[in-house]
Parts: C-alpha cells; sequence; structure tokens
C-alpha cells in the first residue's frame, strides 16, 4: 500500500495551544477505547502538557503533587524510558509516560500520569502501552483535521477557480460588447450572475442605456450621491457599513481616457470579501475601457455617416448650377436626414438687407420676406452662430412666426456664411420639444458650410453665365445669345420681328470726340433702346456699333412704331447727337423657311435701304 503523505506531517511545540482540544478529544477516543483496562479501574489518569498543563483527567485517584512532580520529570525524558520513577507523596504515588511526537524522538509533546495507593509492575507496563495508544489516537485525529483542512481549503480554491472563470468570462464578454448599451449591461448582468443577492446600480457622467432602471446618472449635490461621487472625483473605490448587515461598495469605472461612470453594489456583509475589490475593480477598469472603445466605435461610425452623408449631399449639390435646384434639394434633404418636421431655407438679400424664403417646406412661406432683426433669423445673422432651441414655448426671448405656424418646439438653425457675412439661414424643425441632438446640431453646422459653398458656387456659376450672354460695354445681350433666343422663339411663337440699328457715320464720330466719347455714345444708344421695349424682347450688341432687337409675337407694322420711337429718341437724347438707321424685318408661321439666318439677311438689306436713302430713317425688309 502506498503511503499517505499526511501520514509524515506532524505538529511541533507551538501549536499545542492550538491542539488542546483535539488532545482532549484524542483523550475520550482513547478512554473509549480502552475501558476495559484494569489501568482505569486502579489509578486516576491525567493528560499534561509538557509545561505542566493539565488537559484532562479521568478517575478518582489523584493527586496533584506527586503528578505533576512525576509529569515534570516525564517531560524531561528524552527517550522512552523503561524504568520509570515512581513519585510519592502522603501516600499516593504516581507515575508518568512522555509521549512524543512520531516523526522525532527528542522531547516530548504532552505527557501521561497514573496515580494511585499502590503502582505496581502491571500498571507501569499498562501505562506504557496505553501511551502509545492514546498517541495513535491524537495521530489519528490530527491527520483527519489536517485531511479535513485541505479538503476545505480545496473546496474553497476550486470555489475561487470558478469565480475567476466567472471573471474572466465577464471580461471576455465586455471586450467582444461593441455599443455601449452592450457593454454596460453585460457588465452588470456578470456581476448580478457573482453576487446574485446584490443591489447593481450604474452611475454614468454621460447619458447612455436609456430605458434600463439598473442604470442612473451621477448625481452631485444629492445627499447619497456624496459617497459615489467621491469615488467619482477621485477614482477611486471605497466600502462602508449599512443597516442589517450589508454593505455598500463603490467602484469607479475608469477608461484610459477618462472616468466614465461609478459602479454600486448593495449586498449582504457576508457575501463580501476585501479581495473582492480587486476583481471588482478590475472588471470594472474592464468595463471602462470596453466602454471608452465602444464609444469611440460609435463616435467614429456617426462620423462615418455624417462624412458618407455629406459627401452625398455636395456631390448632389455640385451637380445641380442652379440656385433654386439647390435651395430645393437642401431643404428635402435635411428634413430626410432629420426626420424632421419642417425646413426652410432663407437667403440674404443685401440691396433691400432683408431675408428672403427661397425654399420652404411649408409652402406658405416661399418667398416670404423677413428683417434682419426678426425672430430666429434676426438671432443667427447678428450672432453669425448656429442656435439650438430644445423647447420654443419655454424661450420667451424670441417670437417666430415660423415656429407658431409649423407648430415646432425644437429648432437648430444655421448661418450659411460667406466669407464673413451671413449669405443665408437654414431652419430645421420638430414639433417635439428635445427632439435635436447636439450632434444634430453640430452636423448642421457642418452641413451649412457645405451648403454656403454650393450656393456660391451656383451663384457664381450664374455670373459667370451672366458674363458670357453680356456685352460688358452696353450691358446688352450678347449676339449668340440673342441668336438662341431667336431659334428658340421660333420653334414655339407664331411670328415676330427683328430691327437692327446702325449709328450713322460713327467713324466721324470717333474721329471727331476720340474713341471713349464714341462709347459713351454707344452706351446712351443701347440704353435708348432698353428703355424703349419690354422685359419679354431682347436687346444685343450685334457687332461693332450695331446693335440688335428681337420682338417676340410682333407684326411689322408695330415693330417699325418701336424702331421709329428708337431712331426719334437717339436724335433727341445722345449728347453728342448721333443719329441712327434701322433695318426691320419679320417672320410667321406661314413663311416657307423660318430662319435666323433668314431674318438677319432680310433686316441687313433694309438696313443697307435705309444708309442708302439718307440715313436717319426706318426700312422695313
Ligand atoms: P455708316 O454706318 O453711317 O455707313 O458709317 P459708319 O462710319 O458708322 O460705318 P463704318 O462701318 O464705316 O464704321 C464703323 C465704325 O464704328 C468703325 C469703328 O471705329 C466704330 N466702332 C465700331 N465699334 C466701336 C466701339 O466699340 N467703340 C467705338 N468708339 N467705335 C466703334
Ligand atoms: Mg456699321
Ligand atoms: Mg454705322
Amino acid at each position: 500500500m502506498q503511503d499517505l503523505w499526511y501520514e509524515f506531517e506532524d505538529i511541533n511545540s507551538s501549536d499545542i495551544p492550538y491542539l488542546i482540544s483535539l488532545l482532549n478529544d484524542s483523550f475520550q477516543d482513547w478512554m473509549a477505547e480502552s475501558s476495559g483496562l484494569p489501568l482505569f479501574n486502579q489509578a486516576g489518569l491525567c493528560l499534561l502538557t509538557s509545561d505542566m498543563m493539565v488537559i484532562c483527567r479521568s478517575g478518582i485517584f489523584h493527586d496533584e503533587t506527586s503528578q505533576l512532580e512525576a509529569a515534570r520529570q516525564a517531560s524531561c525524558l528524552t527517550f522512552v524510558s523503561h524504568n520509570i520513577e515512581t513519585i510519592e507523596h502522603e501516600g499516593w504515588r504516581s507515575v508518568a509516560v512522555p509521549i512524543k511526537r512520531r516523526s522525532d524522538n527528542s522531547f516530548p509533546f504532552v505527557v501521561l500520569t497514573a496515580s494511585a495507593k499502590v503502582i505496581d509492575e502491571a500498571i507501569t507496563g499498562q501505562l506504557q502501552s496505553a501511551s502509545f495508544h492514546l498517541r495513535n489516537c491524537f495521530y489519528r485525529r490530527f491527520e483527519r483535521m489536517f485531511v479535513t483542512d485541505i479538503l476545505r481549503a480545496q473546496r474553497e480554491s476550486e470555489q475561487e477557480a470558478r469565480n475567476r472563470a466567472s471573471w474572466f468570462a465577464a471580461a471576455k464578454r465586455l471586450y467582444d460588447g461593441i455599443d455601449v448599451a452592450s457593454v454596460l449591461s453585460e457588465m452588470m448582468n456578470s456581476l448580478s450572475t457573482l453576487y446574485p443577492e446584490s443591489q447593481i446600480r450604474l452611475y454614468l457622467s454621460q447619458d447612455h442605456l436609456e430605458g434600463d432602471p439598473r442604470v442612473l446618472s451621477l448625481q452631485f449635490n444629492h445627499p447619497t450621491g456624496d459617497f459615489v461621487a467621491k469615488a467619482f472625483l477621485e477614482a477611486k473605490p471605497n466600502m462602508r457599513k449599512r443597516d442589517q448587515g450589508f454593505v455598500d461598495v463603490v467602484v469607479p469605472m475608469t477608461g484610459k481616457q477618462a472616468v466614465y461612470g461609478v459602479l454600486r453594489l448593495v449586498l449582504p456583509a457576508a457575501q463580501w470579501n476585501q479581495a473582492d475589490f480587486t476583481a471588482l475593480t478590475l472588471l470594472a477598469d474592464t468595463a471602462g475601457n470596453a466602454f471608452e472603445n465602444a464609444k469611440l466605435y460609435e463616435q467614429s461610425n456617426v462620423m462615418i455617416g455624417e462624412l458618407r452623408l455629406i459627401n452625398e449631399l455636395t456631390k448632389r449639390l455640385n451637380q445641380s448650377l442652379k440656385l433654386k435646384d439647390v435651395f430645393h434639394y437642401t431643404t428635402s434633404e435635411l428634413m430626410r436626414i432629420y426626420e424632421a418636421d419642417c425646413c426652410c431655407l432663407l437667403s440674404y438679400d443685401p440691396a433691400q438687407q432683408q431675408f428672403v424664403v427661397m425654399s420652404s417646406s411649408l409652402p406658405s412661406f416661399e418667398n416670404e420676406q423677413f428683417s434682419t432683426e426678426y425672430g430666429f433669423t434676426g438671432v443667427v445673422y447678428r450672432s453669425q452662430e448656429p442656435v439650438i432651441i430644445s423647447d420654443y414655448w419655454l424661450t420667451n426671448a424670441v417670437s417666430s412666426r415660423w415656429m407658431e405656424e409649423t407648430g415646432s418646439r425644437s429648432l437648430i438653425a444655421a448661418p450659411i456664411l460667406a466669407g464673413s457675412e451671413v449669405a443665408g439661414i437654414i431652419m430645421v424643425g420638430h414639433r417635439m420639444p428635445h427632439y435635436f441632438s447636439y450632434d444634430n446640431y453640430k452636423l448642421l453646422q457642418v452641413l451649412s458650410s457645405h451648403i454656403g459653398l454650393a450656393m456660391s458656387n451656383a451663384s457664381l456659376h450664374a455670373e459667370v453665365r451672366r458674363m458670357v450672354i453680356t456685352d460688358h460695354l452696353t450691358n446688352l445681350n450678347a449676339r449668340h445669345y440673342l441668336n438662341d433666343r431667336i431659334q428658340r422663339k421660333q420653334r414655339t411663337d407664331r411670328c415676330g420681328s427683328l430691327i437692327l440699328v446702325d449709328i450713322d457715320k460713327f467713324k466721324d464720330v470717333n474721329d471727331t470726340f476720340g474713341h471713349q466719347v464714341g462709347d459713351r455714345i454707344l452706351v446712351q444708344v443701347a440704353d435708348v433702346i432698353k428703355s424703349s421695349i419690354r422685359g419679354t424682347d431682347t436687346a444685343a450688341r450685334w457687332g461693332g456699333e450695331e446693335l440688335a432687337v428681337y420682338l417676340p409675337e410682333i407684326r411689322r407694322e408695330q415693330a417699325y412704331r418701336i424702331a421709329e420711337r428708337i431712331r426719334a429718341k437717339v436724335e433727341s437724347d445722345t449728347d453728342p447727337k448721333v443719329t441712327v438707321s434701322c433695318g426691320l424685318s419679320e417672320w410667321t408661321f406661314e413663311d416657307d423657311k423660318v430662319s435666323v439666318e433668314a431674318l438677319f439677311y432680310r433686316a441687313d438689306m433694309a438696313l443697307y435701304q435705309a444708309k442708302h436713302n439718307g440715313r436717319n430713317c426706318v426700312v422695313v425688309g
């Protein structure tokens, strides 16, 4: 049979005080097992420690003096002696045997004595063997205690290992959590498993995980909040005792960049172990890091979403170079992005120094004008900063027709800046209060700068186009524009007339007064023409000092009167005075072939005739 390792375990003298009860029990075992022995009937037995402390006694025959003396002598015996001395005192006799440890034979750790009136060989012999028996009884008890201890330790370490596995699993699951909500619930669920009878709360410094009753916001002024707030501010765990045997434990939830909140457990004191602090702090820190990661992940997702949105919006906006399209696309896109109830875009008109609604989800507001003092438009115009209104009903400072007519309680509005000037304003509203988040507001600020760019692109484009189709000296249209326009009109209209206007002897004017004066006269003639025609007519600089006017849906009789009016007005209004000759032609849908070239050709022929007729007259071709 294999040796049992614990059979070689032994006590030392310093263990004795802890072993008193064990010795007592062993003594009882021994007595029970040896009850038939004559020794018990003939002598009083006493077990003492090596320093003479009585552990237990049996029987009625005792004499303490002789017993102690015998024990004292026996305790000095380094060997198990065969010739044990018998001590006599007042007619009593005592004899003692040392009981030694099993692993060494030096000094005894206890002594067994027997007292009687007569101590004979038989008693001494029985005492000797009884001491061995007693020692066996003791070691049996000792081994059982030892094994029990080991088993308990084993059970404890198994429990600890199980706990550690749970902690580890909890930490691992935390790192798997990718959204903030799941990280936090995971941590609290793990804690509920580890401390089933605890009440768990998480106090967060920021809003998260709405709807979980275990998550509260961190209060800095609440009396019970102080215990929690202190842990947060000092980033230190803490524990305090509560009524009815409960403890209150707070552990800060810390990430790499900041402390995010405080974890609080209220649990029966019996279930709390000071050593749990380490594990709990570790778990809270793990949760803190996971929370931080998840938050960063969420933020970067939001950012990616926003960038995608900005990219999409600018792409769409840049595709359109018509301002009106930009305005309408912007309002409809903002309605969609924010799931808003209403949106409008105002443009600043520097001439009138007021805002004009360019596009509105509420059609009645289109083209409405607002002063730069009024409503939220005024607020944004003055500050050049975006605004966010959580609840219009509680905002007494500003009254807004738009908010009232749309029934909005939430508002975000941002300026569209062109350099350092407010070129426009975007307003997005919702009927629910507290509808827009701070992120919504920041996004609108970013979007507004892109919308501003798209707007200035579109207006620059419009300006370039205007420049291309405009003659810069006379401010009349360019020749190609007139061509295009006549061509378009000929497709839809029934008739139209063209007047060619040529300054008479202009070469002489230049020669007499110089080119600069010549230019001024050219402008004067252009102005005469502009003031003589309707908005639907088109005047253009045809070339050099020849100008042209196209009159849609006008027959030649009426065109003649207009040409005559121009001619007379030039003669009377120009300074230095010049005259013009006009050639006129018309087209109707009945013509065989309708073309711009034919129209011009005939007008040019008529003009030639007018020059031939002596100038300063109108000829109809
Ligand atoms: P008429 O038409 O009566 O037959 O005589 P004219 O002298 O006007 O005709 P011509 O075609 O011989 O000369 C046209 C002149 O117009 C030549 C040029 O110096 C002048 N001219 C053309 N464009 C401009 C311009 O932009 N500014 C100035 N100052 N003169 C111009
Ligand atoms: Mg000419
Ligand atoms: Mg001329």
